[in-house]
């Protein structure tokens, strides 16, 4: 499956040109995303930006040409080349091509990014990625691609976010195909809707491919259906970044469907001891599903008056979704939970 969807990406990533010396013809602007390509794929690569720069010498090493755009027309070149080594060239587009495409990643790992998003990586000369787009390795899915890690990764500072839409514009006013990888869906607490924003400001054309977002995909991938025939047909996200004011938590419990809370771990005490306050049963079941979709992932399950204390003896952390509803009992993880506590009847715990 993997090698399918890579299949998709790029011709050369499964051609491994491993020391092959290989010359690079063309204009500087346009080679650039070639030169990266053929050098990921193992290739010693030689530029010559003019047809001056195509000496005997530089021939005579020459295994493989690739010629790009005006320099296919290079006819004494191209003839010089073609009588020593295998000569290929490479369209270039006539109009240029700056454009933001913003492409949700999903919540983890590459088959959960879409077949559009794997398209978008392929044709991209600049990526910037965060923290949650896990993806695997980026230099194969974007061959061609500057890769620019603009998210928080343990030593590295993040980047603020005027400054990553101030980089997808100039990259893309530069007539470059930049692409905005995010975790999960570009505008699930994404930021998304700034980022076109600011490319349409620009006059830039922009799309947004959409992501399997964590807010659903986690707690399924935990077994919790956030819906369930009979127990509950509604679902709001939100986020838990602050917590909740007693209104909202009015609300949210006056919905009497499930909660999903994103970004909620550093407040998982305020958030449950809320929605207990606003009506929510102290036995409501909930739940915690860390790092969904990675080899690590493990769900604390117990209930509204339970929850912090386990998820805070097991150690769980961020990224979680937090789950708080009657449709967590559906869950495979409710079914599998081991006792390491009772309350009000109900065993809880950790499960991986
Ligand atoms: N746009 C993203 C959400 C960004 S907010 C989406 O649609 O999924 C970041 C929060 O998402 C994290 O704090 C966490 O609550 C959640 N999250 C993202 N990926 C996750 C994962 N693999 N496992 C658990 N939670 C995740």
């Amino acid at each position: 499956m993997e090698r399918e969807l890579r299949r998709e990406a790029a011709v050369l990533i499964e051609t491994d040109l491993t020391g092959l010396p290989v010359l690079v013809v063309g204009p500087p602007g346009l080679t650039a995303a070639v030169v990266r390509r053929h050098e990921r794929a193992g290739a010693v690569v030689t530029v010559a930006a003019s047809p001056r720069e195509v000496t005997t010498q530089v021939c005579a090493r020459v295994r493989l040409a690739v010629l790009v755009g005006p320099a296919s027309t290079w006819v004494t070149v191209r003839d010089s080349l073609a009588a020593r080594c295998p000569v290929v060239t490479e369209p270039v587009p006539d109009a240029p091509r700056g454009r933001v495409v913003l492409v949700g990643a999903g919540p983890g790992g590459l088959e959960l990014l879409t077949l559009a998003g794997i398209r978008a990586l392929a044709e991209a000369d600049v990526v910037l990625t965060d923290r949650l787009a896990e993806v695997g390795d980026l230099a194969r899915l974007a061959p061609g691609a500057e890769v620019v890690d603009v998210g928080k990764r343990p030593g590295h500072h993040a980047v603020p976010q005027d400054e990553i839409e101030r980089l997808m514009v100039q990259r893309a006013l530069a007539g470059l195909t930049v692409v905005r990888l995010k975790g999960g869906d570009p505008y699930v607490f994404g930021r998304g809707g700034e980022e076109v924003a600011a490319a349409v400001e620009a006059g830039l054309p922009v799309t947004v491919v959409p992501g399997v977002s964590s807010a659903v995909g986690v707690p399924g991938s935990a077994g919790i259906p956030v819906t369930h025939r009979g127990v509950s047909h509604v679902f709001t996200v939100v986020s838990g970044h602050v917590p909740l004011e007693p209104e909202q938590a009015r609300s949210l419990a006056g919905l009497g469907g499930t909660v999903v809370v994103l970004m909620g771990m550093h407040n998982l005490v305020p958030l449950t001891t809320a929605l207990a306050r606003a009506g929510l049963g102290a036995d409501t079941p909930a739940a915690v599903v860390e790092r969904g979709f990675s080899p690590d992932q493990r769900s604390v399950v117990g209930t509204l008056a339970t929850l912090p204390d386990l998820a805070a003896r097991a150690g769980a952390t961020s990224p979680s979704v937090i789950i708080v509803g009657e449709v967590v009992r559906q869950s495979a993880v409710w079914a599998r939970r081991v006792g390491t506590g009772s309350v009000d009847g109900l065993a809880t715990g950790v499960v991986a």
